[in-house]
Protein backbone atom coordinates (compact mmCIF):
# COMPACT_ATOMS: atom_id res chain seq x y z
CA UNK A 1 0.00 0.00 0.00
CA UNK A 2 1.22 3.11 -0.83
CA UNK A 3 1.52 5.71 2.71
CA UNK A 4 3.51 8.38 3.00
CA UNK A 5 5.22 9.17 6.38
CA UNK A 6 2.33 9.05 9.26
CA UNK A 7 -1.05 7.88 8.12
CA UNK A 8 -4.01 8.83 10.36
CA UNK A 9 -7.49 7.98 11.22
CA UNK A 10 -10.31 8.12 14.16
CA UNK A 11 -9.94 5.50 16.94
CA UNK A 12 -13.29 3.96 15.90
CA UNK A 13 -12.08 3.62 12.26
CA UNK A 14 -9.77 0.71 13.54
CA UNK A 15 -11.67 -1.87 11.02
CA UNK A 16 -11.54 0.42 8.29
CA UNK A 17 -9.43 -0.31 5.15
CA UNK A 18 -7.21 2.53 4.83
CA UNK A 19 -6.53 4.02 1.62
CA UNK A 20 -4.53 6.95 0.61
CA UNK A 21 -5.68 9.33 -1.85
CA UNK A 22 -3.81 12.44 -1.02
CA UNK A 23 -0.37 12.73 1.15
CA UNK A 24 -0.42 15.74 3.82
CA UNK A 25 -2.96 18.38 4.23
CA UNK A 26 -4.08 20.47 1.60
CA UNK A 27 -4.43 23.48 4.32
CA UNK A 28 -1.48 22.37 6.62
CA UNK A 29 -1.25 25.67 8.54
CA UNK A 30 -3.85 25.16 12.10
CA UNK A 31 -1.52 26.38 14.77
CA UNK A 32 -2.09 23.34 17.41
CA UNK A 33 -1.61 20.30 14.48
CA UNK A 34 1.81 18.98 13.70
CA UNK A 35 0.42 15.84 11.97
CA UNK A 36 1.27 16.50 8.10
CA UNK A 37 3.47 19.61 9.19
CA UNK A 38 6.90 18.29 7.15
CA UNK A 39 4.59 16.35 4.56
CA UNK A 40 4.58 18.17 1.00
CA UNK A 41 0.66 18.34 -0.10
CA UNK A 42 0.14 15.79 -3.27
CA UNK A 43 -2.60 13.98 -4.82
CA UNK A 44 -2.21 10.69 -5.34
CA UNK A 45 -1.87 9.46 -8.92
CA UNK A 46 -4.89 7.11 -10.03
CA UNK A 47 -2.60 4.29 -10.48
CA UNK A 48 -1.41 4.10 -7.18
CA UNK A 49 -5.27 3.81 -6.05
CA UNK A 50 -5.91 1.27 -8.16
CA UNK A 51 -2.60 -0.66 -7.09
CA UNK A 52 -3.69 -0.56 -3.24
CA UNK A 53 -7.29 -1.42 -4.11
CA UNK A 54 -6.18 -4.58 -6.18
CA UNK A 55 -3.62 -5.48 -3.57
CA UNK A 56 -6.39 -4.69 -0.95
CA UNK A 57 -8.69 -7.06 -2.43
CA UNK A 58 -6.16 -9.81 -2.58
CA UNK A 59 -5.45 -9.67 0.83
CA UNK A 60 -9.44 -8.24 2.16
CA UNK A 61 -11.79 -8.69 -0.17
CA UNK A 62 -14.81 -8.78 2.38
CA UNK A 63 -13.87 -5.25 3.33
CA UNK A 64 -17.20 -3.16 3.72
CA UNK A 65 -15.98 0.22 4.34
CA UNK A 66 -13.11 2.62 3.25
CA UNK A 67 -11.40 5.59 5.20
CA UNK A 68 -9.67 7.88 2.89
CA UNK A 69 -6.14 9.28 3.34
CA UNK A 70 -4.75 11.74 4.65
CA UNK A 71 -5.58 15.10 6.24
CA UNK A 72 -8.46 16.36 4.47
CA UNK A 73 -9.28 13.64 1.59
CA UNK A 74 -12.39 15.58 0.78
CA UNK A 75 -10.66 18.66 -0.73
CA UNK A 76 -10.60 16.45 -3.90
CA UNK A 77 -12.95 17.75 -6.57
CA UNK A 78 -15.90 15.82 -6.94
CA UNK A 79 -14.95 14.10 -10.59
CA UNK A 80 -12.16 12.85 -8.94
CA UNK A 81 -13.96 11.61 -5.94
CA UNK A 82 -16.27 10.03 -8.07
CA UNK A 83 -13.53 7.90 -9.99
CA UNK A 84 -12.44 7.17 -7.03
CA UNK A 85 -15.51 5.28 -5.76
CA UNK A 86 -15.86 3.87 -8.58
CA UNK A 87 -12.36 2.64 -8.52
CA UNK A 88 -13.25 0.96 -4.75
CA UNK A 89 -16.55 -0.53 -5.88
CA UNK A 90 -14.96 -2.35 -9.17
CA UNK A 91 -11.99 -4.05 -7.13
CA UNK A 92 -14.20 -4.37 -3.69
CA UNK A 93 -17.75 -4.76 -4.36
CA UNK A 94 -18.71 -5.09 -0.87
CA UNK A 95 -17.93 -1.83 -0.16
CA UNK A 96 -21.15 0.02 1.55
CA UNK A 97 -19.55 2.81 3.28
CA UNK A 98 -16.03 5.50 1.73
CA UNK A 99 -15.18 8.17 4.59
CA UNK A 100 -12.17 10.27 5.21
CA UNK A 101 -11.21 13.23 6.95
CA UNK A 102 -12.92 16.38 5.45
CA UNK A 103 -12.04 20.86 6.01
CA UNK A 104 -14.70 22.69 6.19
CA UNK A 105 -13.82 24.62 3.07
CA UNK A 106 -13.80 21.42 1.71
CA UNK A 107 -17.50 21.32 1.19
CA UNK A 108 -17.69 25.29 0.29
CA UNK A 109 -15.96 23.91 -3.02
CA UNK A 110 -18.42 21.96 -4.12
CA UNK A 111 -22.34 22.39 -6.15
CA UNK A 112 -24.56 21.12 -4.04
CA UNK A 113 -25.33 19.14 -6.77
CA UNK A 114 -21.90 17.28 -6.42
CA UNK A 115 -22.37 16.79 -2.82
CA UNK A 116 -25.47 14.57 -4.00
CA UNK A 117 -23.89 12.71 -6.04
CA UNK A 118 -21.00 12.14 -3.60
CA UNK A 119 -23.63 10.71 -1.17
CA UNK A 120 -25.59 8.32 -3.70
CA UNK A 121 -21.95 7.15 -4.58
CA UNK A 122 -21.41 5.59 -1.41
CA UNK A 123 -19.46 8.14 0.45
CA UNK A 124 -21.59 8.28 3.71
CA UNK A 125 -19.89 10.56 5.75
CA UNK A 126 -17.18 12.90 6.73
CA UNK A 127 -14.60 13.51 10.03
CA UNK A 128 -15.12 17.01 9.95
CA UNK A 129 -12.00 19.15 12.42
CA UNK A 130 -14.75 21.91 13.59
CA UNK A 131 -12.62 22.37 16.72
CA UNK A 132 -14.61 25.18 18.04
CA UNK A 133 -17.79 27.69 18.15
CA UNK A 134 -15.70 31.03 18.54
CA UNK A 135 -14.81 33.01 15.99
CA UNK A 136 -11.54 34.33 17.90
CA UNK A 137 -10.96 30.59 18.30
CA UNK A 138 -11.47 29.82 15.18
CA UNK A 139 -8.96 32.48 14.06
CA UNK A 140 -5.82 31.93 16.30
CA UNK A 141 -6.20 28.63 15.93
CA UNK A 142 -5.95 29.80 11.84
CA UNK A 143 -8.68 26.84 10.69
CA UNK A 144 -9.62 29.09 7.63
CA UNK A 145 -13.28 29.95 8.42
CA UNK A 146 -15.70 31.44 10.90
CA UNK A 147 -18.51 30.09 12.91
CA UNK A 148 -20.89 30.97 10.41
CA UNK A 149 -19.12 29.14 7.36
CA UNK A 150 -19.26 26.11 9.22
CA UNK A 151 -22.41 26.34 10.18
CA UNK A 152 -23.35 27.12 6.79
CA UNK A 153 -21.58 24.31 5.15
CA UNK A 154 -22.01 21.51 7.66
CA UNK A 155 -26.03 22.04 6.90
CA UNK A 156 -25.29 22.06 3.43
CA UNK A 157 -23.49 18.36 3.83
CA UNK A 158 -26.62 17.43 6.06
CA UNK A 159 -29.46 18.70 3.49
CA UNK A 160 -27.05 16.41 1.10
CA UNK A 161 -27.61 13.55 2.81
CA UNK A 162 -23.44 12.85 3.84
CA UNK A 163 -23.77 12.29 7.51
CA UNK A 164 -20.70 13.67 9.29
CA UNK A 165 -18.55 13.42 12.65
CA UNK A 166 -17.09 16.58 14.26
CA UNK A 167 -14.11 17.00 16.51
CA UNK A 168 -13.94 19.99 19.13
CA UNK A 169 -10.99 20.43 20.90
CA UNK A 170 -11.77 20.67 25.15
CA UNK A 171 -10.35 24.08 26.59
CA UNK A 172 -9.06 25.47 23.11
CA UNK A 173 -10.18 28.91 24.57
CA UNK A 174 -8.01 28.29 27.69
CA UNK A 175 -8.88 28.28 30.85
CA UNK A 176 -10.63 31.73 31.43
CA UNK A 177 -13.10 31.17 28.85
CA UNK A 178 -13.99 27.56 29.79
CA UNK A 179 -17.81 28.19 30.08
CA UNK A 180 -18.13 30.73 27.11
CA UNK A 181 -16.35 27.71 25.18
CA UNK A 182 -18.54 25.15 25.91
CA UNK A 183 -21.69 26.63 25.64
CA UNK A 184 -20.50 28.02 22.15
CA UNK A 185 -19.33 24.89 21.38
CA UNK A 186 -22.70 23.20 22.26
CA UNK A 187 -24.58 25.75 20.00
CA UNK A 188 -22.92 25.03 17.18
CA UNK A 189 -23.21 21.58 17.63
CA UNK A 190 -26.87 21.30 18.52
CA UNK A 191 -27.70 23.40 15.07
CA UNK A 192 -25.40 21.16 13.00
CA UNK A 193 -26.39 17.84 14.20
CA UNK A 194 -23.64 15.45 13.83
CA UNK A 195 -23.84 11.87 13.82
CA UNK A 196 -21.09 11.87 16.54
CA UNK A 197 -18.90 13.91 18.46
CA UNK A 198 -15.18 13.32 19.20
CA UNK A 199 -14.58 15.58 22.19
CA UNK A 200 -10.69 15.65 23.41
CA UNK A 201 -8.41 17.66 25.07
CA UNK A 202 -5.58 20.17 23.26
CA UNK A 203 -2.67 18.58 22.16
CA UNK A 204 0.15 21.85 22.39
CA UNK A 205 2.74 19.81 19.78
CA UNK A 206 6.45 20.35 20.02
CA UNK A 207 7.09 22.54 16.94
CA UNK A 208 3.84 23.92 16.42
CA UNK A 209 2.94 28.23 16.11
CA UNK A 210 0.54 27.04 19.41
CA UNK A 211 3.82 26.02 21.41
CA UNK A 212 5.68 29.49 20.25
CA UNK A 213 2.09 31.35 21.58
CA UNK A 214 2.40 29.04 25.01
CA UNK A 215 5.64 30.13 25.67
CA UNK A 216 5.72 33.98 24.67
CA UNK A 217 2.28 33.79 27.43
CA UNK A 218 0.00 34.04 24.34
CA UNK A 219 -2.07 31.31 25.24
CA UNK A 220 -2.69 29.47 28.56
CA UNK A 221 -2.71 25.71 28.43
CA UNK A 222 -5.51 24.27 30.90
CA UNK A 223 -4.79 21.50 33.26
CA UNK A 224 -6.53 17.99 33.66
CA UNK A 225 -9.28 19.03 35.80
CA UNK A 226 -9.89 21.97 33.83
CA UNK A 227 -10.24 19.71 30.52
CA UNK A 228 -12.54 17.63 32.26
CA UNK A 229 -14.97 20.44 34.02
CA UNK A 230 -15.37 22.12 29.92
CA UNK A 231 -16.12 18.40 28.53
CA UNK A 232 -18.78 18.23 31.70
CA UNK A 233 -20.03 21.70 30.89
CA UNK A 234 -19.81 21.39 27.20
CA UNK A 235 -22.09 18.07 27.33
CA UNK A 236 -24.59 19.40 29.82
CA UNK A 237 -25.91 21.91 27.18
CA UNK A 238 -25.94 19.26 24.48
CA UNK A 239 -28.97 18.77 22.96
CA UNK A 240 -29.36 15.87 20.48
CA UNK A 241 -31.63 13.34 19.35
CA UNK A 242 -29.28 10.48 17.81
CA UNK A 243 -25.92 11.34 18.39
CA UNK A 244 -22.61 9.07 19.60
CA UNK A 245 -20.56 11.39 22.10
CA UNK A 246 -16.69 9.92 21.42
CA UNK A 247 -14.49 11.13 24.45
CA UNK A 248 -12.69 7.56 24.59
CA UNK A 249 -9.31 8.68 23.20
CA UNK A 250 -6.31 8.16 24.93
CA UNK A 251 -5.63 11.92 25.55
CA UNK A 252 -8.95 12.23 27.22
CA UNK A 253 -8.08 12.11 31.17
CA UNK A 254 -12.06 10.22 31.88
CA UNK A 255 -12.72 8.27 29.15
CA UNK A 256 -16.78 8.15 28.05
CA UNK A 257 -18.40 6.64 25.39
CA UNK A 258 -22.39 6.82 25.00
CA UNK A 259 -25.51 7.96 22.99
CA UNK A 260 -27.18 10.97 23.43
CA UNK A 261 -29.61 11.62 24.58
CA UNK A 262 -30.11 8.52 26.55
CA UNK A 263 -27.08 8.19 27.93
CA UNK A 264 -26.50 12.02 29.14
CA UNK A 265 -26.46 11.38 32.53
CA UNK A 266 -24.80 8.37 33.15
CA UNK A 267 -21.85 9.90 31.09
CA UNK A 268 -21.62 13.37 33.50
CA UNK A 269 -21.89 10.92 36.22
CA UNK A 270 -18.78 9.29 34.77
CA UNK A 271 -17.30 12.49 33.84
CA UNK A 272 -17.86 13.66 37.85
CA UNK A 273 -17.12 10.30 39.25
CA UNK A 274 -13.62 9.91 37.02
CA UNK A 275 -12.64 13.76 38.09
CA UNK A 276 -13.08 12.52 41.87
CA UNK A 277 -10.58 9.56 41.51
CA UNK A 278 -7.77 11.71 40.80
CA UNK A 279 -5.40 13.68 43.34
CA UNK A 280 -5.51 17.61 43.49
CA UNK A 281 -1.88 17.29 42.46
CA UNK A 282 -3.16 15.72 39.10
CA UNK A 283 -5.67 17.09 38.58
CA UNK A 284 -3.51 20.58 38.48
CA UNK A 285 -1.01 19.23 35.86
CA UNK A 286 -0.60 19.51 32.39
CA UNK A 287 -0.35 17.04 30.12
CA UNK A 288 2.75 14.93 29.54
CA UNK A 289 3.64 14.46 25.64
CA UNK A 290 5.02 11.84 23.67
CA UNK A 291 7.80 12.07 20.91
CA UNK A 292 5.53 12.91 18.33
CA UNK A 293 3.71 15.75 20.83
CA UNK A 294 0.57 13.23 21.39
CA UNK A 295 -0.84 13.18 24.95
CA UNK A 296 0.28 10.45 27.17
CA UNK A 297 -0.65 11.14 30.61
CA UNK A 298 -0.84 13.51 33.05
S1 LIG B 1 -5.94 19.99 11.89
FE1 LIG B 1 -6.62 19.01 9.98
S2 LIG B 1 -6.95 20.73 8.56
FE2 LIG B 1 -5.67 21.50 10.23
S3 LIG B 1 -3.54 21.26 9.50
FE3 LIG B 1 -4.07 19.43 10.73
S4 LIG B 1 -4.78 17.93 9.25
FE4 LIG B 1 -4.85 19.94 8.23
Amino acid sequence: MHYSGMTFRPPYEANSLLLQVTKGCSHNKCAFCSMYRNVHFEVSPLHEIEADVAEAASVRPGATRVFLENGDAFCLPAERLLEIARIIRTGLPRVREITGYARVQNVATKTDEELRALAQAGFTEWNIGLESGLDDVLSFMNKGYDAVTARTQLLRLREAGLRFSVNIINAAAGPARMEEHAAANARIVNEVKPYLIFVSPLHVDPGTPLEGMLERGEFVESTMGQYIEEEIAFLEVLDLDDCVFYGAHISNPVSVLGRLPQDKQALLDELVEGKAEYTQEMLDAHPRKGAEGMIIGW
